[in-house]
């Protein structure tokens, strides 16, 4: 049976001729085009032969009808490699720093930096005072010397990074004493014991999960100790019958014994954030008041900048580990310190909630959400009746590893339509373009407009008109066939 259908496939020239794939040659090129035939016509033909595809030998136009199958099984092939390029999509989850979407979006100033600096040449290691080789990142570690009073900084290309860096510099060979409440995984394959052994140190974990004792860390104290690591809990938290050494108390058992504190902070908090409800992250300032040796943090989390690893600390510890052969496989490009310089000038400014859109987002108050989102159905009501469109309380997450449990009130826009499934209504959402990205709540696809910028409001609108087009082709197509 299969052999007869097999018959009627046409050939190669023969598809190349019709007017589909003469838009796609000019588009993507002919050669290109040929070689994806030649994959799509090996696996119809595949497909015949196992008798996934139904013998097509009795209709009236056996040839058109697989002609018509191809040319439907390369245009898929061609859309999935559109969307494997990387490409900007609408955030409509309200995970504020989604690490799949790419966190932070960065600030205009930030933007503009880059576009600065990308497009010619730039004083990266180049000193416009002296007119001789100068030293990456020497503007940078000023802003935030200035900003926080750190001695020195360095930049690496993430946190993860930093943490590497920084303990195969101060501790490679020795021991690296660690509360076993603090031995986590960030996700993406970060985990505190994975990293220690990587640096070349060994790890001497103390206490137990739920609580460690100063007395515990100092305990652990011998010759072949080389740091005292905290390393802070990012995405899941301990509670209940807890305990752990203030920073202050482990930086004093450190000075006794001539031993440096390193904390990973994570989040890189700047601001206060308890205006928020969130009370548990603790801010670079805190650490760097509490006196830790070094500290580590991510660009592109709750500083809202670009992805990178900021260490900061005791100039002669940073300046060790700038030293370290690894940092020129670490370090960052120019693109980078300009975006980062931008965004830390943005929060020495006093504007970080104006300029910096995740600052802005997390900003946003329940009441402000809920305007834009009685306003964006006002507009999107017009569309058509193939859906229902309402207003419903829910939550923002922070993500990003940062402070799991808190949540922030919104006002989310939830969608809904007798034809189709909130799955199916996600993955259409997800194949528009620009993508649209959205969470479904309770079986139902919900927008979050916290995390959508204004300007998008209204590629949000487009994609729910193509939605609903959809949504009333697909009534006639099935009204038709009922008939
Ligand atoms: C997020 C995080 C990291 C990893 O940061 P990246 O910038 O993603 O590499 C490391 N440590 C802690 C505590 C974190 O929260």
């Amino acid at each position: 049976m299969p052999e007869n259908t097999l018959r009627h496939l046409p050939s190669i020239d023969l598809l190349l001729r019709r007017a589909a794939l003469q838009r796609l040659s000019a588009e993507a090129g002919r050669e290109t085009v040929r070689d994806r035939l030649r994959e799509v016509l090996d696996e119809l033909r595949r497909d015949l032969r196992s008798g996934s595809v139904p013998d097509a030998s009795a209709l009236p136009d056996p040839a058109e009808h697989l002609a018509l199958e191809i040319e439907r099984r390369l245009a898929g092939r061609f859309a999935q490699r559109e969307q494997a390029g990387t490409q900007r999509v609408i955030n409509a989850t309200g995970v504020i720093l989604h690490t799949n979407l790419g966190r932070a979006p960065l600030s205009r100033s930030a933007l503009a930096a880059i576009s600065r600096v990308a497009g010619g040449y730039c004083n990266l290691e180049y000193d416009l005072t002296t007119g001789r080789r100068g030293k990456r990142g020497t503007g940078l570690a000023a802003i935030l010397k200035e900003l926080l009073g750190s001695e020195a900084a360095a930049v690496v290309n993430n946190c993860a990074a930093a943490v590497l860096i920084t303990l195969n510099t101060l501790a490679e060979g020795g021991e690296v004493i660690i509360s076993r409440g603090e031995l986590i995984e960030i996700g993406g394959s970060f985990r505190i014991p994975d990293v220690i052994a990587k640096s070349g140190a060994r790890i001497r974990e103390v206490g137990t999960t739920n609580r460690t004792r100063l007395s515990d860390y100092e305990k652990a104290i011998n010759e072949n100790t080389r740091l005292i690591l905290r390393a802070h809990p990012s995405n899941y938290r301990i509670i209940g019958f807890t305990e752990r050494p203030s920073l202050a108390d482990l930086v004093s058992l450190g000075r006794r014994h001539n031993l440096p504190v390193f904390e990973d902070l994570g989040s890189g908090c700047l601001t206060d954030l308890s205006p928020y409800g969130i009370t548990d992250e603790p801010t670079v300032t805190d650490a760097l008041k509490a006196g830790v040796s070094v500290l580590s943090f991510s660009g592109d989390k709750l500083l809202g900048g670009p992805q990178a690893g900021i260490i900061l600390g005791a100039a002669a510890l940073v300046e060790r580990i700038k030293s370290n052969p690894l940092m020129r496989a670490l370090r960052v490009d120019k693109l980078t310190f300009a975006a980062l310089e931008a965004t830390i000038s943005s929060h020495a400014r006093g504007q970080a909630t104006a300029e910096i859109p995740i600052l802005a987002a997390l900003n946003a108050s329940r009441e402000e959400i809920a305007r834009r989102a009685r306003s964006f159905l006002r507009r999107a009501g017009k569309l058509s009746g193939a859906f229902e469109l309402k207003l419903t309380d829910g939550d923002s997450v922070i993500g990003g590893g940062t402070t799991p449990e808190a949540k922030l009130p919104t006002r989310l826009i939830t969608l809904k339509t007798p034809q189709a499934s909130a799955d199916q209504l996600e993955e259409w959402l997800r194949h528009h373009s620009p993508p649209v990205i959205v969470r479904i709540v309770e079986d139902q696809v919900a927008f979050d407009l916290r995390t959508v910028a204004p300007e998008e409001e209204g590629e949000l609108i487009a994609a729910l008109g193509a939605l609903s087009r959809r949504l009333e082709d697909f009534a006639t197509r099935r009204l038709a066939e009922n008939v």
